[in-house]
């Protein structure tokens, strides 16, 4: 009985890993990554990181680099279903930048049906079972869209005063964390479409002003499902954050001064925060540092407890990525 009830604790934290494609033009470049066999991957490692050159690590499932989305997305979907019943979700895209991190969670910049990231993929999901179960249930979807720039909380779908800082405040009257950013009921994917690429547009106008500011600031996708038993009346509210992280690699700090330094900094600290929080959690340590990011205190409530959290760490094939692609296993390794 016990052992089931550790089992169901651990069980709610689970770490997926993916390695990107080479891009076009890239054929002849050696992958570091030798193979691939379920939940383990072995990567070729420079000699001054073990003898034998090779290094294995364990996931609750590794994809490859031919991995489609929607091979992606089936295995997430249990999670994205759990909402449906009142559990909270987060899901994480971690990697250094130009690791496919924001390909998982959007796709690519130009959209097929095929390249559908996960945010599309679970509203579709979501509006699919709501409405099979339309006569035993009542189903509210509603959407908010943030970024984490320098710790300062930024709504992503407002188009005034881009510039105003969000409070955080949990367990505000409301559920919602983030009580003042907008939050936009939707029903239909072309609502969610036309709504991701508002989003994506005002964190674009921000990356022109600010050089590629995306890869530098955490997004978060928040849905909120409100279901009502149609029968007994009782309300099930459940919700899933999808973010997709700033990039994790190391930035040289004799090579970044002033603002490049103060973010590089910001980052560092908050990604630490989430893994110190995620690994606390991982071993049930009875002390969970939420307090120590704009992160972890946005995520607080559908971090620990019921929750079920999936850390989806992507890696980049390429030689002169080794570094940074230990860093990143290494990282998974301590939440796993
Ligand atoms: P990140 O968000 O981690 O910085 P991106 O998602 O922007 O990285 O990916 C970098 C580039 O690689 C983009 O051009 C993207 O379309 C491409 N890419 C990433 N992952 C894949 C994949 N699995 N298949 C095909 N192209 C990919
Ligand atoms: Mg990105």
């Amino acid at each position: 009985k016990l052992y089931n009830q550790v089992q169901d604790l651990k069980g709610n934290i689970r770490v997926y890993c993916r390695v990107r494609p080479f891009l076009t033009g890239q054929s002849s470049i050696m992958s570091t990554v030798d193979h691939i066999d379920d939940g383990k991957i072995t990567i070729i490692t420079p000699s001054k990181y073990g003898k034998e050159g090779r290094k294995s690590f364990n996931f609750n499932k590794v994809f490859g680099p031919s991995a489609t989305q929607e091979e992606v997305f089936s295995d997430m979907q249990p999670l994205i279903r759990s909402v449906l019943d009142g559990y909270n979700v987060c899901i994480f895209a971690y990697g250094q930048t130009g690791s496919g991190k924001t390909y998982t969670m959007s796709g690519p910049k130009i959209l097929t049906e095929e390249s559908f990231g996960v945010n599309y993929r679970a509203l579709n999901d979501l509006f699919h079972i709501s409405k099979q179960r339309k006569d035993m249930f009542c189903y509210e979807i509603a959407v908010q869209m943030i970024e984490i720039y320098n710790e300062q909380v930024r709504d992503l779908l407002t188009n005034d005063g881009p510039q105003k800082r969000l409070d955080i405040h949990n367990s505000s009257q409301k559920g919602l964390a983030v009580p003042d950013a907008s939050l936009v009921h939707v029903a239909s994917t072309e609502e969610v479409i036309e709504l991701m690429s508002i989003g994506q547009r005002n964190r674009a106008v921000s990356a022109t002003a600010m050089n590629d500011r995306s890869s530098r600031s955490h997004s978060c996708v928040t849905i909120h499902v409100q279901g009502r038993d149609l029968t007994s009346g009782v309300v099930l509210r459940g919700c899933m954050h999808l973010v997709d992280l700033a990039g994790s690699e190391r930035v040289n700090k004799s090579e970044a001064k002033g603002d490049r330094l103060k973010e590089a900094q910001h980052i560092n600290k908050s990604l630490s925060a989430l893994g110190d929080v995620i690994s606390a959690l991982a071993q049930k340590s009875s002390h969970v540092p939420y307090r120590n990011s704009k992160l972890t205190q946005l995520l607080q409530d559908s971090l620990g407890g019921q929750a079920k959290t999936l850390m989806f760490v992507h890696i980049s094939p390429e030689e002169d990525a080794i570094s940074e692609t230990i860093s990143t296993l290494k990282f998974a390794e301590r939440v796993a």
